[in-house]
């Protein structure tokens, strides 16, 4: 991609611009659509750098870093920005792709007055300043952080092919500029802002890179029985939201506290599956967690098995059915997670499971796109990661609906209408099963 994050970098970026005297924007072609223009690469017998449609995330092009054999040399710099000493500056890109993953690091390095470049720069407290990206999965979005040192006066961006022989990693949409101010954690997000304009025209070119639109899970973790043992009002209008627009939902019970639930709780739930419009699903027994000992992993064996075991016999005393779908609280499971679901007669589909040790089960892999980021609804999040995955087969988008407050709520809205308007499928994660 190419244009669109100079609109999107004006009102930070200009200010900072204003205030420094000078206009740093961004690295040219920063999303390869130009190819390697305006990079400069180094290579090696070993490594490859490719552009093109295959690696794109965002517009019609980006960048597969190829590994051919080991040892990988070689390296990528991007085109130079000015920077001001002392500033901390963010390097935010976008890595997956490569159906045989290899890995790249990426780093800022920054320049002295003459062009000498200078040590590996400090990052601010609670970043890095270089880190590794892997091929072979969804795409994902990721930041860096760094100090410019005393005597820089330009910063880049630099990749190098690592590790992976016959693999690939891919880069997209990469943004080098000073670091932003953190948003106000109490601040209402928007619904409509330039970048979610900008994104929805994006998506708008290419809607799903050739592929079927997605099959969505909406995925609502840490049901319980509201004061009273009845439903909350936070879950009743969700459902009620969802039975309007003809969406299914999947809604995860933490079971001890079906013990507080009344009559007209179970009811509510009993209906809803009955309908096939809301999966009910296994989502711990407590819940607890002790420091790093998760209810699902740290924990011993017949601990574990005990909650597995004991949550379904109480989910068929009181509502009648036993869960099919397992999604561990913290979503942390171990290897003895692995051996008791891999015993469990009821569990057939293993939300956010490890698709390496499935356990016998289909396994719905964690999504690159969420409905909470940073713990609440965010819709321009949202939209940011699914325009990056478009051609995605399904995705399994995490939520806590109990919690939402009213703009909490629109922003799930806002979601559920732009899937809709896309042409997504909302299905159940016992959907699933058998297949994959
Ligand atoms: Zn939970």
């Amino acid at each position: 991609m190419s244009g669109m994050k100079r609109i999107w970098l004006a009102g930070a970026g200009m200010l900072a611009a204003l205030a420094g005297g000078l206009l740093a924007e961004n690295i040219e072609n920063p999303g390869f659509e130009n190819g390697l223009e305006k990079w400069d690469a180094q290579t090696a017998p070993a490594v490859a750098f490719e552009t093109g449609r295959d690696a794109a995330s965002m517009g019609e092009s980006g960048l597969r870093v190829k590994v051919i054999s080991q040892p990988a040399a070689g390296m990528l710099t991007s085109s130079r920005m000015p920077v001001e000493p002392g500033r901390v500056y963010r390097l935010g890109y976008w890595f997956g792709g490569g159906v045989v993953p290899a890995v790249a690091s990426i780093e800022m390095v920054f320049y002295d007055e003459n062009g000498v470049e200078l040590p590996a720069p400090q990052p601010p407290p609670g970043k890095k300043a270089r880190t590794v990206a892997t091929g072979g999965k969804a795409w994902t979005g990721y930041e860096l952080g760094a100090i410019a040192p005393e005597a820089a006066r330009t910063a880049a961006v630099r990749i190098k092919p690592m590790s992976g022989p016959g693999g690939a990693v891919d880069f997209d949409d990469i943004r080098l500029e000073e670091m932003p101010a953190p948003l106000d954690a109490g601040s209402p997000l928007p619904l409509d802002s330039p970048r979610i304009q900008e994104l929805k025209a994006e998506i708008q070119k290419n809607p799903t890179r050739g592929k079927e639109p997605p099959r969505v899970v909406i995925k609502l973790d840490d049901l319980k029985p509201g004061p009273g043992g009845g439903v909350s009002p936070q879950w009743q209008r969700v459902v009620d939201y969802a039975r309007e627009k003809e969406v299914k939902l999947s809604i995860g019970i933490i079971a001890q506290y079906l013990e507080s639930g009344n009559a007209d709780f179970f009811k509510w739930v009993q209906d809803l599956n009955a309908a096939n419009c809301v999966e009910f699903w296994h989502h711990g027994w407590d819940h607890a967690a002790e420091g790093n000992l998760k209810e699902f992993s740290g924990q011993p064996y017949e601990r574990q098995k005990e909650h597995m075991t004991k949550a379904n016999a109480l989910a068929r005393e009181k509502l009648g059915f036993a869960f099919t779908s397992f999604g561990a609280p913290f979503n942390a499971t171990d290897a003895s997670t692995v051996r008791v679901l891999a015993e469990d007669p009821d569990i057939t589909v293993w939300i956010y499971g490890d698709p390496k040790n499935p356990a016998g089960k289909t396994v719905l892999r964690p999504s690159p796109i969420m409905i909470e980021t940073r713990a609440r609804p965010d819709f321009e999040a949202f939209l940011e990661a699914y325009a990056h995955n478009r051609g995605i087969d399904y995705f399994a988008m995490q939520g806590h609906a109990g919690g939402w407050k009213d703009d909490a709520f629109d922003q799930f809205r806002a979601m559920v209408e732009f899937l809709q308007g896309q042409g997504a499928q909302f299905v159940l994660p016992r959907e699933f099963a058998g297949k994959n």
